[in-house]
């Protein structure tokens, strides 16, 4: 029987509208909405539109947001400066810089200089060392989607193989660290992995964030595996001038095998954004908790 469809529209649907209701009575409660600040170096064509996407999705929950579009050559100085004075201002519980940065600009140390509680983006070192032994902290975004996908499946995590492809910090690393605490038994696989069809196929739940169109096949899959893809690879263009994605899964063949599947585009993709309010929402929750 073919694999249902775990369609991230939907469910990131009813992640905003989670956030919506949250945001209301955050505002009943304290007078304020919850504030997000985003921060762009530069004009790469497609940061500006995830830009304006997460400007559009905080407006639409109720969300106070800032956009602050800095020219290309913006030093590091300025840049950390302005990091600094949001990290200060009590109207911004969230803040993120817009990845990639220009090159004369040190990532590590911008991402940094962003108060860890208020790194909603979840780099911070100081955030993922918390993850890692489990205490409370910023999650990237798109593993905090993946689980909500998984979740929504009712597939019980617990106890599971779980494979995931690729061990990139933003993706890779943080859903097996994810799945993990969950209580999953998580195999991280990469370039250098040896039989990677042969580790995938053992995997209940195979996660695939490579970067490499169409690369899982059938022979990757066990019968009734959750396969989530992450991958967004564009292969070409409409005579609309749109771009043609495809995920890093081979779909038809692998909802043929699998029990639950994700499509691209409308998989994990809406998932992103959503997460990001939810953890702006975190986060505001979280300041009003500490100032007691
Ligand atoms: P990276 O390029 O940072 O990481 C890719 C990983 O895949 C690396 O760990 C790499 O291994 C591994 N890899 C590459 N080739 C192979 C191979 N032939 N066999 C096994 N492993 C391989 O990518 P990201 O993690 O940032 O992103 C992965 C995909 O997810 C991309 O398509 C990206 O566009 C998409 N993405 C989608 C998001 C969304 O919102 N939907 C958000 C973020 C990413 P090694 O470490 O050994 O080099």
């Amino acid at each position: 029987m073919a694999a249902s469809i775990i369609s991230g529209r939907v469910v990131a649907k009813e992640v905003r509208e989670e956030v919506a209701g949250e945001v209301e009575k955050f505002k009943k409660a304290n007078g304020y909405p919850p504030g997000l600040a985003v921060i762009i170096v530069g004009d790469d064509p497609a940061s500006r539109v995830y830009v304006s996407s997460k400007k559009r999705m905080c407006e639409n929950l109720g969300i106070y947001s800032e956009e602050y579009a800095m020219p290309e050559s913006t030093g590091q100085e300025e840049l950390i400066e302005t990091i600094e004075k949001l990290n200060k201002d009590e109207k911004i519980h969230g803040v993120l810089v817009q990845l990639p940065l220009p090159e004369h600009l040190d990532e590590g140390e911008v991402l940094e200089s962003i108060d860890p509680r208020k790194d909603v983006d979840g780099f911070h070192p100081i955030s993922v060392g918390n993850f890692v032994v489990g205490k409370e902290a910023f999650v990237p975004c798109t593993p905090l989607g993946i689980m909500r996908l998984i979740e929504k499946t009712g597939v019980e995590i617990k106890g599971k193989r779980a494979v995931v492809i690729g061990r990139s910090n933003i993706v890779g690393k943080p859903v097996a660290m994810l799945l993990l605490a969950q209580h999953a038994t998580v195999t991280i696989c990469h370039s250098r992995t040896q039989d990677l069809p042969g580790v995938c196929k053992e995997a209940d739940i195979l996660v695939a964030a490579v970067g490499r169109p169409e690369m899982v096949d059938a022979t990757y899959i066990k019968p009734g595996a959750v396969v989530i893809d992450v991958g967004v690879n564009e292969v070409g263009k409409r005579e609309d001038g749109k771009r043609i994605l495809v995920g890093d899964v081979k779909f038809d063949e692998a909802k043929e095998i699998a029990s639950y599947i994700t499509p691209v585009p409308g998989g994990v993709g809406p998932m992103t954004i959503a997460m990001l309010m939810r953890s702006t929402m975190d986060a505001a929750w979280r300041a009003v908790r500490d100032k007691g």
